[in-house]
């Protein structure tokens, strides 16, 4: 019951196994709701890869990944100075301010840190001009790599591999360590790799949510009751448009129902449209993307905590309660129910 997610598991792990053996270097990156696998299951999964290191995204995270994987976790977040102490000896902080990193230089113990360099995201780094200070900070620490953060390969305006050159090769000028990326396809990594030697590939998304036929969300049918044209229903007291059902089904707000990042909106103008769909959904007339006989159904308001309801007009016989309709859930988004692991059907018809 609830929202599932129906994972095939061989036909996923064929695809992890494969990224792993064509990326050397592969850091999987489990963070937030674990792409909606959750973490453990992400950890226990980097275990099985057999990879050196799984990234996290915060500190908060890191004692849930160490409870299924014994290598080193990486913290994506970087350190600052109020960060609650960590008795975990196998944690690799980022760093990317130069009076963090000198507080870490100070510690009794060396601490393991990547060093990060700012790039054309502006999220977190250090500076190329405070490269040469890095370089006196870095008898206090262990040096385990540089790390760049870079943006997305179908960003239309990206410098691409070569911002990942220019500055790998700063950071390498400054000390002897992997340079840590993300966001390279796998082209540009072989590229980089060939220049830089020595890397590592953060991959959450392509790794995790690639081989998108391996899995597929569902929600049960809660309830379901007839409806007139004109009744008004539900926390609104909208019209029903006409005659029909009002089904109501599993999955809300806390399900990640009726979220997308806005990151899928190009422009700004396009953020202003998705506005303007919100409110379609206050009016009840948008498309939900929960699917009854073959088509997305219209909600009849905004999600509620953990349900949502649909409307399905007269013509089309509803579904029996207890039914299970697809149901087009954002991943990095999405709180599930439940995994069920299925059998590749794929065989059983062949
Ligand atoms: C989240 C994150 C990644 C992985 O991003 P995906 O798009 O999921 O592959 C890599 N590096 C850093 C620093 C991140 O925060």
């Amino acid at each position: 019951m609830g929202v599932v997610l129906h994972l095939d598991q061989d036909r996923w792990r064929d695809h992890l196994d494969q990224v792993a053996q064509t990326t050397p270097g592969l850091t999987p990156v489990a963070k937030g709701n674990g792409y909606g696998f959750g973490v453990a299951r992400l950890a226990s999964e980097a275990t099985r890869l057999g990879v050196e290191t799984l990234a996290v995204g915060t500190l908060a995270e890191a004692p849930l990944a160490r409870a299924h994987f014994t290598g080193r976790i990486l913290i994506l977040q970087p350190w600052r100075p109020d960060d609650p102490p960590s008795h975990d000896p196998g944690l690799i902080r980022t760093v990317s301010r130069l009076e963090d990193l000198a507080r870490l230089a100070d510690q009794p113990i060396a601490p393991q840190v990547v060093v990060e360099l700012m790039t054309s995201i502006a999220r977190h780094g250090i500076g190329r001009a405070d490269l040469d200070q890095v370089a006196d900070e870095l008898e206090g620490v262990e040096l385990v790599g540089w790390a760049l953060h870079l943006p997305l390969p179908a960003a239309r305006h990206r410098p691409g591999p070569a911002e990942a050159l220019e500055l790998g090769r700063a950071g390498l000028a400054v000390g002897a360590a992997p340079v840590w990326l993300s966001h390279l396809s796998q082209t540009e990594y072989d590229q980089v790799r060939a220049e830089l030697g020595d890397c590592r590939l953060r991959l959450g998304t392509r790794l995790w949510l690639g081989a998108p036929d391996s899995r597929r969300v569902t929600a049960s049918v809660i309830d379901r009751h007839p409806v007139r044209r004109g009744q008004r229903v539900g926390y609104w007291q909208h019209k029903a448009p006409a005659d029909g059902h009002i089904v109501v089904l599993a999955g809300g707000t806390s399900h990640g129902v009726g979220l997308s990042a806005p990151s899928t909106a190009a422009t700004w103008r396009r953020r202003g449209q998705a506005v303007a769909e919100g409110l379609l959904a206050a009016l009840g007339r948008s498309r939900s993307p929960f699917t009854i006989a073959g088509a997305k159904r219209p909600f009849v308001e905004p999600p509620h905590m953990q349900v949502s309801l649909v409307f399905l007009p007269a013509e089309v016989p509803p579904p029996a309660i207890g039914d299970e309709v697809p149901l087009d859930l954002r991943l990095t988004t999405a709180t599930l129910d439940e995994i069920r692991l299925t059998e590749d059907d794929s065989t059983a018809s062949a």
